[in-house]
């Protein structure tokens, strides 16, 4: 009996990178590999790697590493590299890696198949780290099997950004914005929402800009973010919409709108503000001001009182003196997020702020790093602390991870709540749940 061939796929990062994950196992499925956990049985191993940081780079690095000797037990294996550090590295990681055979960028994921034919076919290494102004995301419908449906999915709506924030490799390792032609979005919706799938998380590095044309305009007869929003929420089946990520330059007084007009759009947004001060900000080229910052979220909390809002906070960038980061601690206390990602600024190839001088030196990144998330769990207590006594709809999510016997669900602003359940609940159903306790990243509450 002819033994099926067999994929294995590794990834580290975001959701895009998930998502491109998901992406290939499918091309690879339909073109006759099956796909397997066990790197060990693995005809195929791909690495989807992230670039966002030097230790995820390295991360990938150190595995790609531990290949070699799988390689040179087994010649016919096959090791591509996938994901941001292919498309920043491309070629050069031969020299640093010659038993790696494919080098792929994130625009040519779409090609693995007949990549992977060609280097089967002529035994030498490969490079596909185009990136064409005319790329554009071909269809996609994931594959479901019945027995394995999730209650909840990303969708990708667009692929890279034109923002150029100087500490940012995306723009370099995705390229420019392309949207999603608006049919293939709805026709995806509308097939997870026909397997059941009831929360949907729309997917992009800079979501509120899609549709708009490099001038930033939408061109005529075009479908702007919160237009998109609304044809998704209409869609049967959808009980939960979210998105993310959003760069607050782009977020307009028609996005907040729907916040109040739909239903099922769940009342959180991620919005990474990434510094406190203009100055930092100016030399991020982020393009707005810690003032138009704090205007938008006071709108956006006008149209939807009860909104949790999260971020993401860079300490240390080049240049960041203490009066910098007292802004930063400053935003803190005025917005009081209700959740924050935060980072140590590191270099990354070919960004701009590489180059930058005056960079801040590590025990003051650390020392500042320490400080500002020690003041977010204080905030993040206080906030949870608002919810005990109330009753909120959550969205069932499995069996508790931190607390045996009990279930896990999720609230629309996005809060994890475990609660005392019956055998028969099942992940995505919604319910009501009296909050009872608050704690550090969760709270605790009774069915009702
Ligand atoms: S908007 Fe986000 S993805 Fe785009 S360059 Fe800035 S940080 Fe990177």
């Amino acid at each position: 009996m002819i033994r099926q061939k067999q994929a294995y796929i590794e990834t580290f990062g975001c959701q895009m990178n998930d998502r491109d994950s998901e992406i290939m196992g499918q091309l690879l499925t339909e073109s006759s590999y099956l796909l397997t956990s066990k790197m060990s049985e693995a005809d195929v191993v791909i690495i989807n790697t992230c670039s966002i940081r030097g230790k995820a780079e390295e991360k990938a690095f150190s595995l790609l590493g531990r290949l070699k000797k799988k390689k040179q037990k087994k010649p016919s294996l096959i090791v591509a590299i996938a994901g941001c550090v292919a498309q920043q590295e491309g070629n050069k990681i031969f020299e640093r890696m010659p038993h790696i055979d494919l080098v792929l960028g994130p625009q040519s994921i779409y090609r693995l198949p007949e990549l992977l034919k060609d280097l089967e076919k002529n035994k030498h290494n490969k490079t596909a780290t185009e990136q064409s102004t005319s790329f554009s995301i071909p269809a996609f419908l994931p594959s479901l099997k019945d027995n394995l449906i999730p209650h909840k999915k990303f969708v990708t709506i667009m692929q890279g950004c034109n923002n150029f924030c100087t500490y940012c490799v995306v723009p370099y390792t995705r390229g420019r914005e392309v949207s999603r032609k608006l049919e293939d979005i709805l026709a995806e919706v509308s097939h997870l929402a026909a397997k059941g799938i009831k929360e949907i998380t729309l997917l992009g590095q800079n979501v509120n800009s899609y549709g708009l044309e490099k001038t930033g305009e939408l061109p005529p007869g075009g479908t702007s973010f919160p237009d998109l929003l609304r044809a998704v929420a209409g869609i049967e089946g959808v009980a939960r919409l979210r998105f993310t990520t959003s760069n607050p330059k782009d977020l307009s007084e028609d996005l907040m709108c729907c916040f109040t007009e739909l239903d099922n759009l769940c009342p959180h947004f991620h919005l990474p503000v990434q510094s406190g001060s203009n100055d930092v900000l100016k030399k991020m080229n982020r393009k707005y001001t810690i003032e138009s910052y704090l205007e938008k979220v006071a709108k956006l909390r006008g149209y939807s009182p009860g909104i949790a809002i999260t971020t993401d906070i860079i300490v240390g960038f080049p240049g960041e003196t203490e009066n910098d980061f007292e802004a930063t601690m400053d935003l803190l206390e005025k917005i009081r997020f209700h959740g924050l990602f935060s980072f140590k600024y590191s270099d990354r190839p070919h960004t701009r702020s590489n180059e930058f001088s005056d960079k801040v030196p590590e025990e003051i990144k650390s020392k500042r790093l320490a400080r500002l998330q020690s003041r977010q769990e204080e905030i993040n207590m206080e906030r949870n602390l608002e919810y005990v006594g109330q009753t909120l709809k959550i969205m069932v999510e499995g069996a508790s991870k931190s607390a045996e016997g009990q279930w896990s669900g999720r609230t629309g602003s996005n809060h994890i709540v475990n609660f005392n359940g019956h055998s028969n609940l099942r992940p995505g159903q919604i319910l009501e749940v009296t909050i009872d306790e608050a704690c550090l990243h969760s709270l605790r509450g009774t069915l009702i």
